[in-house]
């Protein structure tokens, strides 16, 4: 199965998400904050990203900012309770796959991931 890293400074949501992924089958793995996301990356196999917008210390389009200045072609969904035309448009320009609000609907959230992680990078 695939491997999930969600990131995300809810601590809540992640371990949340990482619990409902991980009974499906997925590797998953989760950081709470933008840092480490570009040096885990590197260093692990992985996916698919789930990633938060709203960070503080580095939000989520920094994050896929940095993660195409490296040429680091994994693909990201955003989840984020800034479900709004502007950020969705954004983080596209940006590399994201998709887009899903918060509070997110688990069966919603499941069909995408299949999606995207189906989908070439
Ligand atoms: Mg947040």
């Amino acid at each position: 199965m695939e491997s999930i890293l969600i990131v995300d400074d809810d601590v809540n949501i992640c371990t949340m998400l990482s619990e409902e992924l991980t009974e499906i089958g997925y590797d998953t793995y989760f950081l709470t904050s933008g840092q480490g996301v570009l040096e885990y990356v590197q260093n692990n196999q992985v996916d698919l990203i789930l990633l938060d917008l709203k960070m503080p210390s580095k939000n989520g389009f920094e994050v896929l900012q940095e993660l195409h200045y490296n040429n680091l072609n994994i693909r990201v969904i955003v989840l984020t309770a800034y479900a709004d035309v502007q950020s969705a448009i954004e983080a596209a320009n940006l590399g994201a796959s998709d887009f899903i609000s918060k509070p997110y609907d688990f069966d919603e959230l499941l069909i995408t991931i299949r999606k995207t992680v189906q989908r070439e990078v």
